[in-house]
């Protein structure tokens, strides 16, 4: 990604939850523009094993708070619209373009 003074970017952690429980944080940094998450360092590993990826916020306004990574291509995060009167997550990366339904 590049990076310019006149980009938004969000600080955090990205963080992978395996099946079997354990959990791999990293640095990261959100482009809130495009919602790509750029990882300091990708561990390499089983994605058949992986549970659930998100980045969390280490910003001021708004620490802690969660951003669902696309499961699909591991790079961008969901970001929610509604669709046919139900919430949804897509892909916020227009090749991946992933549609997850939420049951909520
Ligand atoms: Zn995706």
């Amino acid at each position: 990604m590049y990076i310019t003074n006149n980009t938004k970017t969000m600080k955090g952690t990205f963080i992978s939850i395996w099946d079997d429980g354990v959990s791999i944080r990293t640095n990261a940094i959100l482009n809130t523009e495009t919602g790509e998450v750029i990882a300091e360092s990708v561990e390499a590993g089983n994605v058949e094993e992986l549970g659930r990826e998100f980045f969390e916020s280490s910003e001021f306004f708004n620490s802690g708070e969660e951003f669902e990574v696309c499961p699909k291509c591991h790079e961008f995060i969901l970001k929610v619209v509604i669709k046919e009167g139900n919430e949804a997550l897509v892909c916020s990366n227009p090749y991946c373009g992933e549609m997850y339904i939420s049951n909520t």
